[in-house]
């Protein structure tokens, strides 16, 4: 069993509903167990700021899946809530979008798998909900607390627990 760290995003449709299914997509597919997971966020769009504003959070589980099982597992789930590849733009509007952040302390360097996630640190909307599970937590040489405190947070709320 392998410990991984998965980002969450979206933004159209009911995205917390989607977030509440697809983890419990991700747990059966992967056969993972639910080690955490974080408070859902509004966050800005990153990337492209002409859309809607997203819903980011993070996962971590337990799983019997190597890295690029895993992330076929994720792509696959993706799909099912509706994420339509063939016809977005890039960090354009999405129903599900799920990346691996980290996988153990595997380190990758494909197009199709690169672990640590490569614009990871780059990004609060990620960072936010991974400093709110483990602060301390090293990835790629850098704690995610370190790595947070170098970048703003301007716009990222956290949303009130869902009932
Ligand atoms: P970004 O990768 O900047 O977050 P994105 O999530 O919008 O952008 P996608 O269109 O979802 O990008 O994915 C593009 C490709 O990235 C996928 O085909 C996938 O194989 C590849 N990829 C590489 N490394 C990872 C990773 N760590 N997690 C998820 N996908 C990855
Ligand atoms: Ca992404
Ligand atoms: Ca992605």
């Amino acid at each position: 069993m392998a410990h991984a760290l998965i980002a969450l995003g979206g933004n159209v449709g009911d995205v917390r509903a989607t977030f509440r299914k697809a983890i419990a997509n991700i747990c059966g597919m992967t056969q993972g167990a639910l080690l955490a997971r974080s408070s859902d966020y509004a966050t800005p769009p990153w990337g492209d700021v002409e859309q809607a504003p997203f819903v980011n959070a993070c996962m971590e589980i337990d799983t019997p899946l190597d890295p690029h099982a895993l992330l076929f597992a994720l792509q696959k789930i993706e799909t099912k809530f509706g994420r339509d590849r063939q016809n977005e733009r890039r960090w354009g509007p999405r129903t599900l979008d799920l990346d691996l952040i980290a996988y153990e302390d595997v380190s990758l360097e494909r197009p199709e798998l690169t672990l640590p996630h490569p614009r990871l640190f780059e990004r609060a909307f990620v960072l936010v909900p991974l400093a709110e599970m483990s602060p301390d937590r090293v990835i790629g040489g850098r704690s995610i607390a370190s790595a947070l405190a170098e970048l703003s947070t301007d716009g990222i709320e956290r949303l009130p627990d869902a009932t």
